[in-house]
């Protein structure tokens, strides 16, 4: 089964190929639209949509696209984040770095260290919020919801996080209101999968997503603390 990428219901197919070069896109029984446009459309459109975070163009990679890559994402994704956030100590407090090579070697594990476990918890308690939901109102479970979905979903939507990538190349980028601007993108980008996936309220969602990351700072805030 597929997913229609205009009201999220379930679809049986999204094309039919008359031959190798002729191919028909199928409607949606219930919202009469295209089932999913982006089928004919070149990826670099579906990336634009996806950063200017369009609900049609997230459910066209996690329902209607293999995207077998969010494993190799997700590993890029936490190195990045400890890089940046081991780039940007050196930059803040400059004197407290060690000019010993493998001392700073050390701190960067410790970073990586840092994202894995923050980036656990956040993840370990949106699911067990999500599957609270689903005990308490089974009801508004959406037929097509799949746990690797979900990790699919909370994966894409931190690619946010690559928008730090001029501030560590030119420095000065990284000003407060940058990281302001990062921080509330990839929170908008969150709370959009989610609610894309859930199928819920974007004020649930944004509860959801918001308490994820106050948990992930306190986390890793204490893991820094006990070093
Ligand atoms: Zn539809």
């Amino acid at each position: 089964m597929f997913t229609c990428v205009n009201c999220g219901s379930q679809v049986q197919e999204l094309f039919k190929k008359y031959s190798p070069t002729v191919l028909k896109l199928m409607h949606c029984d219930k919202c009469h639209t295209l089932a999913d446009k982006y089928i004919e459309y070149d990826p670099v459109i579906v990336m634009i949509d996806l950063v200017l975070l369009n609900e049609q163009a997230y459910r066209h990679i996690l329902y209607n696209s293999p995207f077998k890559s969010h494993w190799r994402l997700a590993i890029v994704l936490i190195l990045f984040e400890a890089y940046s956030g081991w780039a940007q100590q050196k930059i803040i407090d400059p004197s407290n770095v060690s000019h010993d090579l493998f001392d700073g070697e050390g701190n960067f594990y410790f970073m990586c260290f840092q994202a894995v476990v923050g980036t656990a918890v956040m993840f370990t308690f949106i699911y067990f919020l999500t599957w609270l939901r689903w005990i308490l109102h089974p009801q508004t479970k959406p037929k097509n919801y799949r746990n690797i979905i979900l990790w699919k979903a909370l994966v894409l939507s931190n690619c946010g996080k690559f928008l730090m990538i001029p501030s560590l190349i030119w420095g000065e980028i990284g000003t407060e209101m940058h990281s302001f601007f990062i921080i509330a993108y990839t929170f908008l980008s969150q709370l959009k999968t989610y609610a894309v996936v859930c199928n819920t309220t974007k004020l649930g969602a944004g509860l959801n997503i918001f308490f994820g990351l106050v948990l992930k700072f306190y986390v890793t805030n204490t893991i820094s603390k006990i070093r």
